[in-house]
């Protein structure tokens, strides 16, 4: 008997090794640390400067970033028990359908077509798609863009607004993020890069892109932020609302949009109203 008990103990502990393997290493310290020693999962952009980037030193910031330590605040989560994932503009509805994290606070924006796989909370912030060029391009308009080379992301509506409406012949390429566009840009491999204004300005002051471009200033659609969570996950939706809702109130917002887009000098629209789309 005491023999059996220790070697199912045994493979217990080889189980437990190879998942940890399996998992890349970091998976088992989820619940690790002390106290209640819960922790919460919450999906963000690593690579868009002022809304939600991982900084070399591993830190995290931006007004996503702020926005979802606010909310996880009043869901019951300390700083420290955040676990921030990236889901970059494709994997959004899958990383919430699959449960890899409770919410999604990366640019998400409001769509229909979105609503049908995922719920929102919010708006939170109401941005617009517009195009970063060169300094010197002589593009300043959607319809300058058919012909031209046109770097934007998979999964997002930007990239969907281009091939529909505003540039249907224009090269697009697609990559898995704006960081991706941005070098393009750079090099000279691409004309101009396009995506919401508020992701474009803080690209572009970023110190080592400072004065290689502008933005357009077009105002091509109107992006509402919303929080994304599971589908049918209502419980959270609500809560997320009322956190947003206080955060507007107690000036945690307004302070985040200096702290955030000051530097980058983006001008952002007022607060939204929840449940307010704008069209
Ligand atoms: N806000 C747009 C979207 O949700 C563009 C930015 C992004 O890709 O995150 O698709």
């Amino acid at each position: 008997m005491k023999l059996r008990k220790v070697s199912a103990a045994a493979a217990a502990v080889v189980v437990l090794s190879i998942t940890a393997t399996a998992c890349g290493g970091d998976g088992d310290k989820d619940n690790a640390g002390s106290g209640g020693g819960k922790t919460i999962k919450i999906g963000i952009k690593y690579d868009q400067p002022g809304l939600g980037l991982k900084e070399p030193g591993g830190k995290f910031s931006g007004f996503d970033v702020d926005v979802a330590t606010y909310v996880a605040k009043e869901l019951g989560y300390k700083p420290d028990q955040i676990e921030f994932v990236e889901t970059k503009s494709a994997d959004r509805e899958n990383a919430l359908a699959r449960g890899d994290v409770k919410f999604i606070a990366a640019t998400y924006s409001i769509t229909d077509e979105r609503k049908q796989k995922v719920d929102f909370a919010g708006p939170y912030l109401l941005a617009h798609q517009d195009l970063l060029v060169k300094a010197d391009s002589k593009i300043s308009k959607a319809t300058d863009l058919n012909g031209e080379d046109l770097c934007s992301v998979t999964g997002s509506t930007s990239a969907q607004n281009v091939k529909k409406d505003f540039a249907p012949k224009a090269n697009l390429q697609e990559r898995s993020g704006y960081s991706e566009c941005i070098s393009s840009l750079q090099s000279g491999a691409v004309d101009a890069l396009t995506t919401d204004d508020s992701i474009l300005a803080g690209f572009a002051a970023q110190e080592q892109y400072k004065g290689q471009f502008k933005l357009a200033g077009l105002k091509l659609s109107n992006e509402n932020y919303g929080i994304g969570v599971k589908k049918g996950d209502t419980e959270t939706v609500n809560k997320i609302n009322a956190a947003l809702e206080k955060m507007v109130k107690d000036g945690a917002w307004e302070k985040a949009v200096k702290d955030n887009f000051g530097p980058a000098n983006y001008k952002n629209e007022p607060a939204p109203k929840i449940g307010v789309i704008v069209k």
